[in-house]
């Protein structure tokens, strides 16, 4: 018996996740003209992103895990 395939209406959602500190960041810093970002929370940059499900799935992350780390600006 075939399964059907659901027809999710949900958009995929970009979502970036630093390797360095193991967070899921939301406002990194693009580094010059590439693809290439910065994490606000430890200064790396190896970010890796991709749909919400890629990464829970690459990262074998846990819902739970994509809380997003916010950063709030410093004042220098
Ligand atoms: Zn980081």
């Amino acid at each position: 018996m075939a399964e059907e395939v659901k027809q999710n209406a949900e958009v995929p959602t970009i979502v970036f996740f630093c390797r360095d500190c193991q967070h899921v960041i939301s406002n990194p810093q693009k580094i010059g003209v590439k693809y290439e970002y910065k994490c606000g929370v430890c200064k790396g940059t190896d970010v890796a992103f991709g749909t919400r499900k890629s990464i829970l799935d690459y990262f074998r992350l846990k819902e739970k895990d994509l809380i997003v780390k916010e950063v709030e600006p410093k004042a220098v």
